[in-house]
């Protein structure tokens, strides 16, 4: 059975001493539930706090972004073994926030997926299509080719850890979110290209999150479904209540 996750995305929100309050408060709420993974991925600049805050706890600590390159003259950039070094276990890549306003592309998704998953990080792969897209009819065809592109040239035993986050674009930070029924029918279009393209062992062990306006009222729906394995959180991630209650009310037969 696959243990659902709820990953926080902070955005560029939180200075060093509000990620901590932040943080400590998520601790507290989460302190003794069992059967859900929780991961909190905030910027760059308070990973190395928000590690400390988590310590004696089973939060898990992730990054919103990572470069390809192990170091090097790349300015501005982070490297995989930096997230390692600061504790991270796990890392977003593809958000459609970097694909909109930062050129991120399915080819240099890949190249991140790579090298995250050579250093040991588990790489949260984000696909999603646009509203137009969606009107269009296209959504599985855009979740067809990301998947394909951001995957290209791994064979099974390379991606284990990978987790795929299903975020429709016009679901994110609009409060519009995609019904279960929605959610459920891609989600169950990504489990069977898993299998179709590595292998059915993997595809019925992969992890599939929903994000897109996530909330303590819809993940209730959400996780009922068969292929829904918990939920990448932007907004409501950075309030402690409500990030704790999406939280409680995914762990399975709440
Ligand atoms: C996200 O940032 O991945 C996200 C899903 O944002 P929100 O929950 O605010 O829609």
């Amino acid at each position: 059975m696959r243990k659902p996750l709820i990953a926080g995305n902070w955005k560029m929100h939180k200075t060093i001493n509000e990620a901590i309050a932040l943080a400590t408060n998520i601790k507290k709420e989460v302190a003794n539930l069992r059967n859900v993974e929780v991961v909190l991925c905030p910027p760059f600049t308070v990973l190395s706090h928000i590690y400390n805050v988590i310590q004696e706890s089973d939060i898990k600590l992730g990054a919103q972004d990572v470069f390809w390159e192990k170091e090097g003259a790349y300015t501005g950039e982070i490297s995989p073994i930096m997230l390692k070094d600061c504790g991270c276990e796990y890392v977003i890549i593809g958000h459609s926030e970097r694909r909109q306003y930062f050129s991120e592309t399915d080819q240099t998704i890949n190249k991140k997926i790579k090298a995250a998953l050579e250093i040991g990080l588990n790489p949260i792969c984000c696909v999603g299509e646009t509203l137009e897209e969606r009107e269009a009819g296209k959504t599985i065809e855009v979740i067809n080719k990301q998947l394909k592109q951001c995957l290209i040239n791994f064979k099974v035993e390379d991606i284990l850890g990978l987790v795929i986050a299903y975020e429709p674009v016009w679901a994110i930070g609009t409060g519009k979110n995609a019904t279960a029924q929605q959610a459920e029918e891609v989600h169950k279009f990504i489990r069977n290209w898993f299998k179709e393209n590595f292998s059915t062992s993997f595809s019925e062990s992969l992890r599939i999150l929903y994000g897109g306006s996530v909330k303590p009222t819809n993940i209730k729906e959400l996780i009922k479904e068969e292929d829904i394995d918990g939920a990448l959180v932007g907004g409501a991630s950075i309030d402690a209540i409500s990030f704790s209650q999406i939280i409680k009310n995914a762990i399975k037969n709440v």
